[in-house]
């Protein structure tokens, strides 16, 4: 079917660490399939300090940033690239608000109502639109081939 269809958006997402520790994998991706999208990449990574810096340069400045680049580098991640319609706000709609204490509240139904803890430890990442995904799906397909351990990688396309 190569050329006929017409190609979905992309979206970046991420199971941050606390989401592979806390055993939620096999629900989110679940939720992602019921949803409609397609996983079409996926590979499970241990970011390092400098690439978790880099990921998150826009909040280098803020209070937060040390507690979040060790929140990040705190163990593995599973990294994907997600495809569907209107995949980036979609993806965001069904995570929910960043802060998972007020999203219990809030958005009882969303991924980081149902994984999430606190501001920091939300569960899940979504590109905030079309331009940062297509930077994040670079920065993590594209021009990090030897940032972190690859434990998985598979390519539908
Ligand atoms: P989002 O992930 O919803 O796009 P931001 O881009 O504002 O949210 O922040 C990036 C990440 O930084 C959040 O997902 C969260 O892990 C962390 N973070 C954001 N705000 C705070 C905060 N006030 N305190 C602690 N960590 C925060
Ligand atoms: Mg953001």
């Amino acid at each position: 079917s190569a050329g006929r269809e017409a190609r979905s958006e992309r979206t970046l997402a991420i199971i941050k660490p606390d989401g592979l520790f806390g055993n939620h994998m096999d629900a989110v991706k679940k939720i992602i399939l019921e949803s409609g999208f397609r996983i079409l990449k996926e590979k499970i990574i241990q970011l390092d300090e400098e690439s978790a810096a880099s990921f998150y340069a826009e909040h280098s400045a803020r209070s937060f940033f040390p507690s979040l680049v060790q929140y990040m580098t705190s163990g593995p991640v599973l990294v994907m690239v997600l495809g569907k319609d209107d995949a980036v706000s979609s993806w965001r709609t069904l995570i929910g608000p960043t802060d998972a204490s007020k999203a219990k509240i809030t958005h009882p139904q969303s991924i980081r109502a149902m994984c999430g803890t606190d501001a920091e430890k939300n569960c899940v990442h979504g590109s905030d639109s079309p331009q940062s995904a297509q930077r994040e799906i670079s920065f993590f397909f594209h021009s990090m081939p030897s940032a972190g351990v690859q434990a998985i990688e598979h390519d539908e396309l």
